[in-house]
């Protein structure tokens, strides 16, 4: 007898990671039900009906009638009830990404931390609900790190505040009323957490999502040196399946870091460089990647937006370091090679028309 369809919610479908997984899982046979924010945007979720209509060419029936889109949003409680029913599995992926905001309470912490509550509680009040996996990050373990240290999943970042690095304050907080709702209400599902570190990769939604921003900084004059930046980055891929993963199987618990591979700023320069993508657009030359040069770096960081300067002060100087072999070894992942990664994303990004235009 076939195996019955498995329905899951995906929240914040049009996201970068999501979209990703709402494809891998429409690939994979699932029923998916996505939240958009605005269904009367249609240039922001056409993306998500092309996928579905792909999905069939991987060998499984058309899609078009295994995804739902619906609209919800995370300060509005009861907004996501709609969307979870009949859902065996929650995805809770929407969250603000943003270093520089306006007013870090109302346009991070607010939304991160009160729409992971608003979307428990929908998921508490649904029958045959058994799994919530919620996408936190590595900023929910540290927001400095420390590069004598290696960071496994009991670390806990416990320096952001409102003031000092907000959007890793409203990871660490969402995270953290996740944990708190789950042991204090008893909702009768259990929560996996995967926390991935930098995430780039070839990119299905339309948007140029901050972290492969990265890239388009690098190549346009954004960064006037090269700096003593380590970036800790990992597969949108990778990060998707270890999602579905983490919804699969029974065995999954408590977090999983996602990362694959900590690159420094000058080796990604090279890599940029020998790519042949770097040609005729503003990479940095100069050397400032010695201790001197990180204390020029932190003094010229005056001049940025908050959210970069405290980006800088922060990570400046410093090497993220991570085990990640209890992702490898419980959900089976296999890290993809981080260079392949990189030349795939330079391609998607030149594709998308993301890179900034080449001098002749
Ligand atoms: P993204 O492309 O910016 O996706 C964010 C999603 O959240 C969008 O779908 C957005 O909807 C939705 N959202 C934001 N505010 C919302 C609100 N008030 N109500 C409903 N939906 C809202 O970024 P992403 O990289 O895919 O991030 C997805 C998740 O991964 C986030 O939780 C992020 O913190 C986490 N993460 C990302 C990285 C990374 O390097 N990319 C690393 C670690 C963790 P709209 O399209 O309507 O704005």
């Amino acid at each position: 007898m076939a195996e019955p369809v498995r329905t899951v919610c995906v929240t914040g479908a049009t996201g970068f990671i999501a979209s990703e997984t709402l494809r891998q899982l429409l690939a994979g046979g699932y029923r998916v039900h996505g939240t958009v924010r605005n269904l009367a945007h249609r240039d922001s979720h056409a993306h998500l009906r092309q996928l579905a209509g792909a999905a069939g060419a991987d060998g499984a029936n058309g899609a078009d009638d295994r995804l739902h889109l619906f609209e919800a949003d995370l300060l509005q409680p009861g907004s996501f009830d709609e969307a979870v029913q009949d859902c065996q599995t929650v995805f809770h992926m929407a969250s603000p990404f943003a270093l520089t905001v306006q007013d870090p309470r109302r346009d991070l912490v607010e939304p991160a931390v009160q729409g992971t509550r608003n979307v428990l509680e929908s998921c508490r009040k649904t029958a045959g609900l058994r799994r919530v996996v919620l996408t936190s990050s590595e900023a929910a373990l540290t927001d400095q790190p420390d590069s004598s240290h290696v960071l496994t999943e009991q670390d806990w970042n416990t320096r952001s505040t409102f003031d000092r690095n907000p959007y890793y304050l409203s990871k660490t907080l969402a995270e953290r009323e996740a944990w708190r709702f789950v042991e204090q209400q008893k909702p009768g599902l259990d929560l996996v957490v995967i926390n991935p570190f930098t995430v780039i990769g070839p990119s299905l939604a339309p948007h140029l999502c901050l972290s492969n921003r990265i890239f388009q900084y690098l190549m346009s004059g954004a960064y006037p040196a090269i700096m003593n930046l380590h970036f800790p980055f990992v597969d949108v891929r990778d990060v998707a399946l270890a999602h579905i993963r983490a919804g699969e199987l029974p065995q999954a618990r408590g977090r999983y870091l996602c990362g694959c591979e900590t690159l420094s700023m000058r080796d990604l320069v090279r890599l940029i460089r020998d790519s042949g993508y770097g040609e005729g657009r503003r990479l940095p030359r100069i050397g400032l990647d010695f201790r001197l040069g990180d204390w020029l770096v932190r003094l010229a960081a005056f001049r940025e937006t908050k959210g970069i300067r405290d980006y800088l002060r922060t990570h400046v100087g410093n090497v993220t370091r991570f085990d990640n072999s209890k992702t490898r070894r419980d959900l089976g992942i296999g890290f993809r090679p981080l260079r392949e990664t990189i030349l795939e994303t330079l391609a998607d990004l030149d594709g998308w028309g993301h890179l900034p235009p080449a001098a002749k």
